[in-house]
């Protein structure tokens, strides 16, 4: 085999390594922050239904335009949208980088807050665009002040607001978006994106900036079915927006990126979604139940309105994450500065990590 150094790649891809937290065969696993429920049975049951049909004329291709599925996303969404307003892609990454593909490239700037979504710069490397990090506060939060002057400042041409933020947790309040969309007309008339992805997990979901969407043509909000909806396999992530945004990501999309039997698992989910979504309430629990046992062993637990938490106050965060896994237990080292990221699982996981920790730490 030859080696990469021995290809004609391209310069900027020199020396990089491919981006993922480690997949371990582990009993107890929360690293990457998926729902650790499995799908209830009687969707699971009607979604086989769906893909055998879909297998009949998988033949063919399918709908380019997926409009079934998008109408189902509207519905769900339950926000006066139409599906010329929803757009979706093989998970959420994708989505974000037709964005980049369709808004960034060459010569042009993504300014976003850090730490954040470890992907971001990665997909703006894959266009070539032009990478502007703003450092958040000692405790992760942002403020409309320090988001407009920041936008003013850098004049980006794309940002993105992960909202709730990864790896932090730290909820974002929708002045902040207001802000950001104010300040980026005035400095560029740039896009501006709010990474919704652990959107249910928040104290109230329906807060949500989707609300902000009419008269704000260069607002993009995107979703995920990875996370709360338990299907991160599926590889399903979706974009509310205007209707001339989704034209504009219809230029960049391949056709039919969207396999016939991803359209069919993902509109087999959202007929049950009341259901899909019933392990919401108790992941929520769990991740405030870390947080109180966290603080009672005297760490430091950052706010968080996802299904994970930050938390700090590691002397060395490496050897806690080895001392946990060898106690068959995964979580995420993030490489901030004394902190490890833990996802809420199940009540059973979630106690299996509370006693590992205890147990490493000594109490
Ligand atoms: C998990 C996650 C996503 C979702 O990625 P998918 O590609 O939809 O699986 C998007 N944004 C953030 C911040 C995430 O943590």
């Amino acid at each position: 085999m030859a080696r990469l150094e021995d290809l004609p790649i391209r310069d900027d891809l020199k020396g990089q390594v491919p981006y993922g937290a480690p997949q371990l065969e582990v009993p107890v696993s929360l690293n990457v922050n998926e729902n650790t429920h499995r799908v209830p049975l009687e969707v699971a049951e009607d979604i086989i239904q769906r893909l055998a049909k879909s297998l009949m004329t998988i033949n063919r291709y399918p709908d380019r335009e997926f409009m079934s599925l998008r109408s189902a996303l509207a519905n769900y969404l339950d926000a006066g949208l139409e599906p010329e307003n929803i757009w979706a892609a093989n998970g959420s990454n994708e989505v974000l980088q037709q964005i980049f593909q369709a808004f960034g490239g060459p010569g042009r700037k993504f300014l976003s807050f850090t730490p954040t979504y470890s992907m971001y710069p990665i997909i703006a490397s894959g266009t070539q665009t032009e990478y502007v990090a703003v450092s958040r506060d000692e405790r992760f939060e942002l403020t409309p002040d320090f988001i407009r002057a920041s936008i003013l400042d850098h004049k980006p041409n794309i940002v993105i607001l992960c909202s709730p933020n990864n790896p932090t947790g730290t909820p974002l309040s929708l002045d902040c978006v207001e802000a950001a969309y104010e300040a980026l007309t005035v400095a560029s008339g740039g896009i501006l994106v709010v990474d919704e992805a652990y959107q249910e997990f928040g104290s109230d979901p329906s807060v949500t900036a989707i609300s902000l969407l009419p008269g704000r043509e260069r607002l993009l909000v995107s979703r995920t079915m990875s996370k709360a909806f338990a299907f991160a396999g599926a590889r399903v992530g979706y974009l509310a927006a205007d209707a001339a945004v989704v034209d504009a990501l219809r230029l960049v999309r391949l056709p039919y990126h969207l396999s016939a039997f991803t359209q069919a698992a993902a509109e087999g989910a959202l007929a049950h979604s009341t259901v899909m979504l019933s392990t919401v309430d108790d992941i929520r629990a769990q991740r405030d139940r870390i947080v109180t046992e966290i603080q009672d062993l005297g760490l430091d637990a950052y706010r968080s309105d996802a299904n994970f938490v930050l938390f700090g106050g590691l002397d060395d965060p490496a050897a806690v994450w080895q001392q946990l896994l060898d106690r068959g237990v995964l979580v995420r080292n993030v490489g901030l500065e004394g902190t490890l990221r833990v996802s809420a699982g199940t009540e059973a996981e979630t106690s299996a990590f509370l006693k590992a920790l205890r147990e490493v730490l000594n109490h």
